[in-house]
């Protein structure tokens, strides 16, 4: 196992179990908490002496492709396969799994609710919490895995009975180099799909035609616009709150939830997805009735003095932010910022029109501002925390306090749970401090 976070200790358990002689290796000094006893330690350079000895390497999906163990391991004839991959080819469940750059979670977590509303035995996991390899040997009848594009490097035979893609927008290019490589990366997902599976993939985007084209898959799509006369898939009916299908089936979406755009397609998704698995629409209904979004992902943390504060810790690339943007009509004060991922920030400005000002702040201030500096108002603050400071002291009633970084977390936080987790602390705060001010 080359990378020691959760899904390298989930394949070393997985290898252990089977019986295989497991080699643990890093980068770096962790302390692989959870990986098997038996398994031996082994540093970076002293598996490259060794390489010759192992069968299969299976690298993290943090790990690039470029790492010398992986270089060599290719040249030297040594399989080098994903924990999905290893995974899959050992699971006896129905496999689902799910790409996009953005909803991947969110999708997923739907699907799973979805199939249990039906009384059915699912995993959910994948690069969602709980790695495939812990749904070996489960008692499941659907696994359903969240796929994102490092983990779909290294796989060859990897393929689910339905996958789905749900989008596509710029993001980790420091790692895929560029859009169209990305794109190849994520379309493997179905390229070993076979005649009885089937592709869900969204309807009248750039990429669909060729992600149909790929796979052997029967394809069906999902989405906002009008299903096509004859085609297999379905649409959401935003005014009459439902969602239409082919072959009559329809199912009815509750009062509160979902409201934005990016939800209705992420629910289309999933429906789209049970359906092909023989669900009815009473599950789909149930499951929406008491479905929680997940945490981070554009929720409302606070209202005060006319501002409504957002938190979207979780728009880590600058087609969530987008879609975030859009949730919202005007008068948009965007906190931006964190650790570029080598993404051009300048789509941002299509939505100029609903933001007030942008609020650039960490690492990747100076990129943001020389992207969007000639078409809104931005700000540069050095901290997330000065960054709402800013916004507040610049927020009148009727507007908007969003955070949707567009960047990765590291400069300042362990992650985006750690970074959506003290921005609402820090609302709350900061909007406390306000109020003493005031009656002061
Ligand atoms: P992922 O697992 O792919 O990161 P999540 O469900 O965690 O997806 O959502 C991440 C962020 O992406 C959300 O906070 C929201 O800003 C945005 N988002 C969610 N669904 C979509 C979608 N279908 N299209 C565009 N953006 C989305």
């Amino acid at each position: 196992m080359l990378g020691l976070a959760r899904s390298g200790i989930a394949a070393a358990c997985l290898g252990d179990r089977l019986g295989w002689e497991v080699a643990l290796c890093d980068d770096k000094p962790v302390q692989g908490h959870g990986a098997p006893a038996s398994a031996e330690r082994i540093g970076p350079s002293r598996a490259l002496e060794r390489l010759a000895e192992f069968d299969l390497v299976v690298p993290s999906p943090g790990v690039p492709a470029s790492h010398p163990l992986l270089v060599k391991a290719s040249s030297c004839g040594v399989s080098v396969v994903s924990e999905i991959e290893l995974a899959a080819s050992l699971l006896s469940t129905t496999l689902v799994a799910v790409t996009g750059t953005n909803g991947k979670s969110t999708t997923v977590t739907l699907v799973g609710a979805m199939l249990a509303a039906a009384g059915r035995r699912v995993f959910t996991g994948g690069n969602l919490g709980n790695p495939l390899s812990n749904a070996v040997g489960g008692d499941y009848e659907f696994a359903v895995a969240e796929v994102s594009s490092f983990q779909l490097e290294w796989v060859k035979t990897f393929h689910p009975h339905v996958g789905a893609m749900l989008n596509l927008s710029a993001d980790h290019l420091d790692r895929h180099g560029d859009i169209d490589n990305y794109l190849a990366t994520k379309l493997r997902l179905f390229s070993n799909m076979g005649g009885g599976d089937f592709a869900v993939l969204a309807r009248g985007e750039p990429w669909t035609h060729s992600a149909a084209a790929g796979t052997r898959a029967a394809v069906s799509t999902f989405g906002l616009t009008p299903l096509p006369t004859g085609a297999a898939g379905i649409t959401v009916d935003v005014a009459a709150r439902r969602l239409v299908g082919d072959g009559g089936f329809v199912a009815a979406l509750p009062r509160s939830w979902p409201r934005f755009p990016h939800d209705y397609e992420n629910v289309a998704a999933a429906a789209q997805i049970v359906r092909l698995l023989g669900i009815a629409p009473a599950a789909v209904e149930k499951a929406l009735a008491s479905f929680s979004p997940l945490r981070h992902r554009l929720a409302l943390v606070a209202e005060s003095g006319g501002v409504s504060y957002w938190n979207d810790s979780k728009a880590t690339n600058v087609g969530a932010t987008l879609s975030s943007l859009r949730a919202f009509e005007r008068d948009v004060i965007v906190l931006c910022g964190g650790v570029s991922k080598g993404c051009d920030f300048a789509p941002l400005a299509r939505e100029a029109a609903r933001i007030k000002l942008v609020v650039a702040y960490g690492e990747a201030a100076p990129e943001i501002q020389a992207a969007l500096g000639n078409t809104v108002a931005v700000a540069c603050e050095p901290g997330l925390r000065a960054a709402l400071v800013r916004a507040v002291g610049q927020a009148g009633a009727g507007d908007t306090v969003l955070l949707a970084p567009a960047c990765a977390s590291f400069d300042e936080f362990r992650d985006y749970v750690d970074r959506g987790e003290n921005f609402e602390r820090w609302v709350a705060d900061v909007i406390g401090m306000q109020v003493v001010e005031v009656r002061g």
